[in-house]
Formats: structure tokens, C-alpha cells, sequence
């Protein structure tokens, strides 16, 4: 690498190199990226200033402005469970099974303060270990046992917490089953751990019946083709993750139960559902896991995520998820709404030129004249791009 190149890697950020290398391993710098403020969202009747950090164009502005949309309606609204999440421990080698089953059953009890002595901070909240179920599958390699173990988490993402629980009681189901425990690990389908939300969207606001006709079609066709889907469900992480990056939460949990939940009835699924009401205006509704936490993880050591959990204003992991949950609705509309009325590439190309500009050189200053003329001719690529900008410099 050359000197620039080294000296790029080690400029100190937000997030000092001391503290990213406590973090992870290998450590050679941090990465940079945008961090904005969505405006506008009304949850529960209380305002909230929504920080999103990520690199894609104008899901900040697209966010904000579905908010305004609904806020005549009086915002979202928005509820979640208790944040349970379950704990995984495998046993194989079980000579007979439903005996095995009926014996872990009888000594729930017991595995369930064995669980709880490993987080007596967690307990003292009121949270722990509170429910054991069994299943008994059929699998490649045979007959086995999956222990689930239900833990309230309470503000923590909870995973280090179910991981040491499971650790913990997997010796004893051993001994109550005769076989051997392999798998010990928190599940990322965190279907107990739901947040929920819903708005109106009013029709005049967002373009008259013929939007809230093509996005009831657009959420017909995601129910009816996984190819859509997955875009459908994308534009409601856009939000999500976004919340994520900025708390320090762990998004690949999020993105893993959002999925898996969608396909929680065999078939993927849109992640919200959209109708037109009696009155003609859009309602949508969104059911999403929310493994997130406002203590522990990375919330705790990324001093950015602290200060962004500060600017949310959330006082419960649940209401951050139930947060989560609101502006990944705003999104998917948004997203939605953007293909329908417009076009996506209308509204997005714009901001994306800016982009474009820079990838083929132009300063920050020149980017915005770059970007400009390119819109104009409608010609958003780096070749012409690059034309422009030479035009420009030439001058
Ligand atoms: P943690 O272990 O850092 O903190 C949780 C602990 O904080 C609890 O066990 C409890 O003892 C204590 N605590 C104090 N006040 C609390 C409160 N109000 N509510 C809840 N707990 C309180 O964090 P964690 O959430 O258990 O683990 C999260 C980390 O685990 C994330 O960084 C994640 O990336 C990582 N992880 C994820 C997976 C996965 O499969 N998703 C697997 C392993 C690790």
C-alpha cells in the first residue's frame, strides 16, 4: 500500500483504533459512513428523531417523508411482546426419545434455575430463564432432541446471555437423557421476540387511488412471488438495519430472523401487509422480530451508538425495536410508492449521480454540477461522467 493508503487506514474517527481493536480481531482501521436523521415519525402519540447510518441514497429523505404522511393521521402506532428469546441445546445419541422428552419435561423446573444462576443481574431485573419446551425431529442423520430455552432478555440483545445459559444447562439435560449434547446457541428466529406496528396513509396525501391501488398490488404480488418478495422485504430493512448500524446493534440477527420469519409458514412472505380501507385511504401494517438491545453489545462500546441511542430517546429495547418496526413500514412505502407513482429512478438517480460523479472523480465541489447536467440528459453513468467533469475542468 502506498503511504497515503496506511495513513487513510490509521486516521483516528469516532470509533478510535484502541477501542475498534478491543472490538473484533485483525484490526487496521474503521470504516466511515453516513449517518443521518430521518424527521418527522409520530410513534404512540411521542416524537421521536430517527438516526440511520448506511450508504444508499435516499432512504433517510424516503423515511422522513412517509412520516410527514402519516402524521395527520396521527402517526404510527405500535406494540411488541415481552423480548423472549430462545436458546438452542441439540442432544443426540438419545436411545428412546419420548422418554427422553417426558423426563426433561419433568425436570423443567430444575434446568430452569440452573439457567438462571448464570445471570443473577439479569434475574434481579426481572428477566432469565422462563420456560423449557421440547422437540423431538427426524433428521438426516436420525432420531434427536432440541431443547428450546425461553429467556426474557429484557434491554439486551440477550445473545451472550442465552449462549452462557445453554452452555450452562446442556451437562445436566446430558445427564437426564443419556446423550450428548452438541449445539448449545442462541436461535436467530427470534419468533417470540415481535414488534408491531400500523398507519394510515391518507390517500389525497399520497397521490390519489390509483397509488393506493398499485400498492395494494405491489404487496399482492410480493405475497404471490418470491422474487418480488425479497425486494419488498429488502426495502423494509432499508430502515431497519439503518437503526441498527446507528445503535450499534447486530444486524446480521436482525437480517437472519426477518427472513426466516418471513418463511415461517413455508412460503416467504412479505414482512408487512397492505390494504386499501373503507374510506379508499392505504393501511399497512409490519410484523418483525426485533433481536435488539439498548445495553450490552456493541451499544455499549461504539461511543457513536451511544450517542445516536441518546438521540432516539428510547428507554426499553422494546421500544427501540417497536421503533425499528415503524420506520421499516415508512420504508417499504416509500419504497413502494416510489416504483409505483414514479419510478424508482426517478426520485433515487438523482441522489445517485451524486455518486456516480464522485466515482468518476469530481471533487465534492464539482459533484453537484456533474451530477446535475447528467440528470438533465438524463445519462447517469460514469463514462458521461467523466466527460462532463473533464468539460468542467477545462474551463
Ligand atoms: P451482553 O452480554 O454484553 O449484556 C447482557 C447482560 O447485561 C445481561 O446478561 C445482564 O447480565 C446485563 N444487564 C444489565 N442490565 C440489563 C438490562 N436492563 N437488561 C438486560 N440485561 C442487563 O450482551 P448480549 O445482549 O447478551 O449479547 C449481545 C452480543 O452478542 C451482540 O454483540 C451480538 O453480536 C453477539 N452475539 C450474537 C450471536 C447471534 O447468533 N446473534 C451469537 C453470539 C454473540
Amino acid at each position: 500500500m502506498s503511504d497515503d493508503e496506511v495513513r487513510l487506514l490509521k486516521k483516528q474517527g469516532t470509533l478510535k483504533l484502541e477501542q475498534a481493536d478491543h472490538m473484533i480481531e485483525n484490526v487496521i482501521g474503521t470504516v466511515g459512513m453516513p449517518l443521518g436523521v430521518a424527521v418527522n415519525f409520530l410513534i404512540n402519540g411521542k416524537d421521536y428523531l430517527i438516526p440511520m447510518a448506511l450508504e444508499e441514497p435516499s432512504v433517510v429523505a424516503a423515511a422522513s417523508n412517509a412520516a410527514k404522511m402519516v402524521r395527520e393521521r396521527g402517526g404510527f402506532k405500535a406494540e411488541s411482546t415481552e423480548p423472549l428469546m430462545i436458546g438452542l441445546v441439540q442432544i443426540v445419541d438419545v436411545k428412546n426419545t419420548t422418554k427422553a422428552k417426558a423426563d426433561i419435561t419433568v425436570k423443567k423446573g430444575e434446568l430452569i434455575q440452573l439457567a438462571n444462576q448464570q445471570d443473577p443481574v439479569l434475574v434481579k431485573l426481572g428477566g432469565g430463564a422462563k420456560e423449557i419446551e421440547v422437540k423431538v425431529l427426524d433428521t438426516s442423520t436420525g432420531p434427536m432432541l432440541v431443547v428450546h430455552l425461553i429467556v426474557n432478555v429484557l434491554d439486551a440483545m440477550g445473545a451472550n446471555a442465552v449462549n452462557t445459559m445453554c452452555e450452562a444447562i446442556a451437562p445436566k439435560i446430558e445427564q437426564i437423557t443419556r446423550g450428548k449434547a452438541r449445539m448449545k446457541i442462541i436461535s436467530n428466529l427470534a419468533a417470540l421476540r415481535l414488534a408491531r406496528a400500523e398507519a394510515v396513509f391518507p390517500k389525497d396525501v399520497i397521490g390519489g387511488e390509483e397509488v393506493v391501488e398499485g400498492i395494494v398490488q405491489s404487496y399482492a404480488l410480493a405475497a404471490a412471488d418470491p422474487y418480488r418478495c425479497a425486494t419488498h422485504n429488502k426495502g423494509v430493512m432499508n430502515g431497519v438495519i439503518a437503526i441498527a448500524l446507528a445503535t450499534g446493534n447486530d444486524s446480521r440477527a436482525l437480517e437472519a430472523g426477518a427472513h426466516s420469519f418471513a418463511a415461517m409458514k413455508g412460503k416467504y412472505q412479505p414482512l408487512t401487509t397492505w390494504k386499501r380501507t373503507k374510506d379508499g385511504d392505504l393501511f399497512g401494517r409490519i410484523e418483525i422480530p426485533v433481536p435488539v438491545g439498548i445495553i450490552g453489545g456493541a451499544t455499549a462500546s461504539n461511543p457513536t451508538a451511544k450517542v445516536c441511542l441518546k438521540i432516539l430517546g428510547v428507554k426499553s429495547a422494546r421500544e427501540l425495536g417497536e421503533v425499528m418496526a415503524c420506520v421499516g413500514l415508512a420504508n417499504n412505502f416509500a419504497a413502494m410508492r416510489a416504483i409505483v407513482a414514479e419510478g424508482i429512478q426517478r426520485g433515487h438517480m438523482r441522489l445517485h449521480a451524486r455518486n456516480i460523479a464522485i466515482m468518476a472523480g469530481a471533487t465534492a465541489d464539482l459533484a453537484d454540477r456533474v451530477a446535475e447536467q447528467m440528470v438533465k440528459e438524463k445519462r447517469i453513468r460514469v463514462d458521461r461522467a467523466k466527460e462532463i467533469l473533464e468539460k468542467l475542468t477545462k474551463k
